[in-house]
């Protein structure tokens, strides 16, 4: 039997109609920008695997780092203990985040993150006395799964019969030009509410709405709204931190800087699962009290594990390195040369780049909305290219290290799919 076909017997796989989408590409092997299946085919990863492996996978300076700290120590309750890697990591996190930033907490990935981000809003307040029980976030945001970050995500159609179980969210259209007067007086109405803990939102990029991109002064404007009603902000860095908008963070962007930020995907560079939230001295200093109840009472098995937190060391590492920074400058001018040309194109309705970020709408008709995504990934993959578009859009966000040749293979057929739309 293939993997394919042992696959089908006990597995069930994230995010899939197993009805409509039975069978899945057993890989065996990643190393780059490629990944290897079963069958002897290679693929170019267009997208990181989810934006994670930025360093390239099987990065040799994070496997070897991370191969002598399993030796050394693998895993330790952290509540109570502390070790070197969680510690080295927490330093040199603090040279790379907005300055405001001081604490770090750990959890397991993205949507634990938000859910740390969100307790930590809702019990600040708490403790300082106000009950403030309400979130704003964008509409068409996404911040994860469980059931805090599904709340605070905008996309309905992950979210269905979950909705009645939502905690209290308020949803304000994202920013643009056109709405910003309309935009701006939902807002303060709502945190006229004095009601409101936090302000969620994705800065600048929201990912899994197709890479859709506003205005930095826009969301500065809302920013420095939130913080006079005392607001708290958090700013849901899982998709644009380490790198990707051509700064460490997209916060920087902005004047305004988060309470709260979150980061996963890429922290760890792919190699495990780890999840950080930051906050503020301020955010930190309404937990500690002589009462115990005061204290933030969430905790994960494998909170800061010393393999992850090595894996983080060492990418973050590299993300400093003068290389890794050539290579992001290079590809934010290869992606800028590429969108000159291609925007000219007939079936180009509109292009986008935000550092690394690259994301382009086909001009089609919406009866072939649906049909259109399952032919272009087919067309991508028989071509030896990873890219899963969203809807009519196609995105690119490549490792870092992609090389010049592998680069133009992705633009060349990109170009050649929409000749079949
Ligand atoms: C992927 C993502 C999440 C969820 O992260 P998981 O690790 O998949 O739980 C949250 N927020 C943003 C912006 C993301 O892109």
């Amino acid at each position: 039997m293939t993997l394919q076909e042992r696959d089908k017997k006990h597995l069930w796989h994230p995010l899939t109609q197993h009805k409509l989408y039975a069978d899945h590409l057993a890989i065996t092997k990643a190393k780059g920008a490629l990944l290897f299946d079963d069958r002897g085919n290679k693929y170019i990863d267009g997208i990181a695997s989810w934006y994670t492996c930025m360093y390239g996978h099987c990065n040799d300076y994070i496997t070897n780092r991370v191969a002598n700290q399993m030796k050394q120590l693998d895993q330790v309750v952290f509540a109570g203990f502390t070790h070197e890697p969680a510690i080295k990591l927490s330093e040199e996190l603090m040279k790379i985040l907005p300055k405001n930033q001081q604490k770090i907490f750990f959890s397991d990935n993205g949507s634990t993150a938000v859910d740390v981000a969100l307790k930590m809003a809702l019990q600040y307040h708490f403790n300082k006395g106000e009950k403030r029980g309400k979130i704003i976030a964008l509409e068409n945001g996404f911040h994860g799964d469980t059931f805090g970050a599904m709340s605070v995500s905008g996309l309905s159609i992950y979210n269905g019969c979950f909705e009645d179980f939502f905690i209290d969210v308020a949803r304000i259209p994202v920013p643009s030009k056109e709405n910003f007067e309309s935009v701006k007086q939902q807002f303060i109405k709502l945190l006229e509410t004095t009601n409101v803990a936090a302000f969620i939102y994705e800065p600048l990029v929201q990912g899994a709405a197709a890479m859709k991109m506003y205005d930095a002064h826009l969301l500065d404007e809302l920013l420095g709204l939130a913080k006079q009603y005392n607001t708290l902000t958090i700013a849901d860095e899982v998709m644009t931190g380490f790198g990707k908008t051509g700064k460490y963070f997209a916060s920087e962007y902005l004047v305004n800087q988060p309470d709260i930020i979150c980061m996963a995907k890429s922290l760890t560079g792919g190699l495990v699962p780890m999840a950080i939230t930051s906050c503020t001295q301020n955010v930190y200093d309404a937990f500690l009290s002589e009462d115990l109840v005061k204290g933030f009472f969430h905790g994960h098995t494998y909170s800061a594990n010393p393999i992850a937190c090595t894996a983080a060391l060492a990418g973050i590492e590299l993300l400093q390195s003068d290389e890794i920074k050539e290579k992001i400058k290079r590809l934010i001018a290869s992606h800028q040369q590429f969108d000159k040309h291609i925007k000219e194109h007939p079936k180009v309705k509109e292009t986008r780049q935000l550092g690394v970020i690259y994301a382009l709408d086909i001009n089609v008709n919406m009866e072939r909305y649906g049909s259109l995504r399952d032919k272009l990934f087919k067309f991508f993959m028989n071509k030896g290219v990873f890219l899963r578009p969203l809807g009519n859009t196609i995105y690119m966000l490549t490792p870092y290290i992609i090389t010049d040749k592998q680069l133009e293979k992705v633009y060349n057929t990109i170009e050649e799919a929409l000749e079949i739309v």
